[in-house]
């Protein structure tokens, strides 16, 4: 990625007009443009919103799945012409995360285009088509009974590093049986880690209170533990309880735990930035907000009949696990989940 970030805005522009032609091999420079260098694809943004259905296949076939990051910062005139299209030829059922015919692709557009008025269009879509709503809902947009979707993630994510300048607010040193009212995991008797804790006012969200991040670094079940997939909570009075019942299948083998990070903190960009040399030596371990980065297909737990809010995500290796992201959601009445994924 860092060539991307290296490159003149020229460079990048014509990179992104490369892949946005259908060339290269789903990468994923175009979200990673979008998010920390989006005035690299912006003068393509238009052009893709309407894009007639072979460059959109093309685009789909190559840039899966974040080829409908294309899009951002579209025009109002270019996003209600997508919201027509999308209107004239909706996507029908069944609906799968993984679809990407053009009439899904076209909401992902709308979606991607991230503007007041998508969100307008997407809000009024959303009602008039279950499979709309079920797209936006998956993709982290609440569709509410009137006006405009709503964002259940912060448009600007952070990285998560160590070795880093300290952020008060990220913690690892927390002890699992502080917070939890069984420390040990669903199926093993060892008790879990918590690797990284949230304050989750470092957060611009509705969300109040911390979010810890569990791991298990069982040496017999670890993998178990962490595919798991879904691990969701609720606080009862003070402490955390784990939705699912305990099922013991393992008694639990401790080689030791990993050091946990030291020096997290929030770095606000990938940018390149000339004045400090911490970028060079500090390590990325994850994203607070921002849009999870999927990458087996979208997977957005809802609670409270919306989508709940995206808190951030971890690179369980980084952290001495096994592999994969663990991605982290919550809601304002005190359910929270982590999700993995395995890349
Ligand atoms: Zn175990
Ligand atoms: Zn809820």
């Amino acid at each position: 990625m860092e060539y991307v970030f290296d490159a003149t805005p020229v460079q990048r522009r014509s990179y992104a007009r490369f892949i946005l032609a259908g060339n290269g091999e789903g990468n994923y420079d175009l979200r990673a443009m979008a998010e920390w260098e989006p005035e690299s694809l912006r003068p393509w943004a238009d052009h893709v919103a309407l894009f007639d259905d072979a460059a959109l296949g093309q685009l789909t076939s190559r840039g899966w799945p974040d080829y409908w990051w294309a899009t951002l910062g579209a025009s109002d005139a270019s996003v209600d012409d997508l919201a027509a299209r999308i209107a004239a030829a909706p996507p029908t059922e069944p609906y799968m995360p993984t679809t990407c015919t053009p009439p899904f692709a076209r909401v992902y557009l709308l979606i991607g285009a991230d503007t007041d008025r998508a969100l307008t269009h997407l809000g009024d879509l959303g009602r008039e088509r279950q499979v709309v709503r079920w797209i936006c809902e998956n993709n982290g947009l609440a569709v509410p009974p009137t006006g405009s979707a709503v964002r259940r993630f912060t448009r600007t994510p952070q990285i998560i590093a160590d070795r880093y300048e300290p952020t008060p607010g990220l913690r690892t040193d927390i002890e699992a049986a502080d917070i939890l009212a069984d420390p040990r995991g669903v199926g093993c008797a060892l008790p879990l880690s918590v690797v990284l804790e949230v304050d989750l006012s470092l957060l611009d969200s509705p969300l109040k209170g911390t979010f810890p991040f569990f791991m298990s670094f069982c040496s017999d079940c670890e993998a178990d533990e962490e595919i798991l997939g879904y691990r969701g909570w609720k606080r009862d009075t003070d402490k955390i309880v784990f939705d699912e019942e305990r099922d013991e299948r393992c008694p639990g083998y401790d080689e030791g735990t990993p050091d946990p990070l030291t020096d997290v903190g929030l770095r606000p960009s990938h940018r390149y930035d000339p004045q400090t040399r911490l970028r060079s030596r500090s390590r990325d371990a994850g994203r607070l907000g921002g849009r999870p980065s999927w990458r087996q297909y979208p997977d957005w737990p809802g609670c409270c009949g919306q989508p709940m809010f995206f808190v951030g995500q971890i690179d369980i290796g980084h952290f001495g696990g096994v592999g994969g992201t663990s991605h982290a959601f919550a809601c304002e009445c005190g359910t929270a989940t982590q999700l993995t994924q395995i890349s």
